[in-house]
């Protein structure tokens, strides 16, 4: 069973979103679970304190790391690994998520106000991981994303395991254009080729259209294609 645990100041949050459709039955199958900590709980003074201002001044507020701490060591075993989510932290993708599956268990820190103290990462030996390149009020959001793109590669959640490797950043494209039923609708008819019933031009339409969707709207993915499309031929 893959895990993942989630040490936040808001766990009426969760789980949110991650309880809902094939996710909820695959907890209830005990194919995943959750378990959400309150860091608030570490905290020992009549009101609960978890936060203090920066030494050396600025705005704002940082996560204590003496309570965050004793939080993190109340919980987590030896060898997990643990994640702190921060605009700095190094950037999430698909092949992050890929390894993520690899783990028993996962540990989330969800940060709040100007973040946390530099001290709890080095001691409790801590990676810091960026859903991307924007600030966000806490790190719960980035928790549903992170956890969301894991859970999507477990065996035995998505039910259709072949349609994941057609997704975009399977194979370094983007993913080509997709249309059902109606066959026309607003006057607007579904590309002839995808009528066609061949397979193999079907199959050269998509990947055209993946190249030409990737070169328009990620020129840096697109770099990256033609190198590693390079090196194979080598
Ligand atoms: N002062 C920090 C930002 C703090 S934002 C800085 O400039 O780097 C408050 C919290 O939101 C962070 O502690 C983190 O847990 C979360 N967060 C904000 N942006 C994020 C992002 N892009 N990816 C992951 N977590 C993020």
């Amino acid at each position: 069973m893959w895990k993942a645990r989630v040490f936040t100041l808001y766990p009426e949050i969760f789980p949110g979103p991650l309880n809902k459709g094939l996710y909820g039955k695959a907890l209830e199958k005990k194919i995943w679970s959750l378990e959400i900590i309150n860091i608030r709980d570490a905290a020992e003074d009549k009101h609960k304190t978890v936060d203090d201002k920066p030494f050396g001044g600025g705005n704002g507020m940082l996560l204590k790391p003496d309570i965050l701490g004793k939080s993190l060591d109340s919980k987590i075993k030896k060898n997990e690994k643990i994640f702190y989510l921060s605009p700095k932290g190094k950037k999430f993708d698909q092949n992050f998520a890929k390894n993520l599956t690899k783990e028993k268990t996962i540990n989330i820190i969800c940060g709040h106000f100007e973040g946390i103290d530099e001290r709890v990462l080095g001691t409790r030996n801590i990676e810091e991981v960026s859903i991307g390149d924007y600030i966000l009020s806490g790190g719960e959001s980035a928790s549903f994303v992170v956890i969301d793109a894991v859970l999507r590669l477990l065996p035995g959640i998505l039910g259709n395991e072949k349609s994941k490797n057609d997704e975009s950043f399977e194979n370094g494209l983007l993913e080509y254009p997709q249309y059902t039923k109606p066959q026309i609708w607003e006057k607007k008819s579904v590309p002839d080729v995808l009528l066609s019933g061949d397979h193999a031009k079907i199959k050269d339409w998509r990947l055209s259209q993946s190249k030409d969707i990737t070169r328009r709207q990620r020129p840096d993915l697109w770099e990256k294609y033609l190198k590693s499309k390079k090196n194979e031929k080598h």
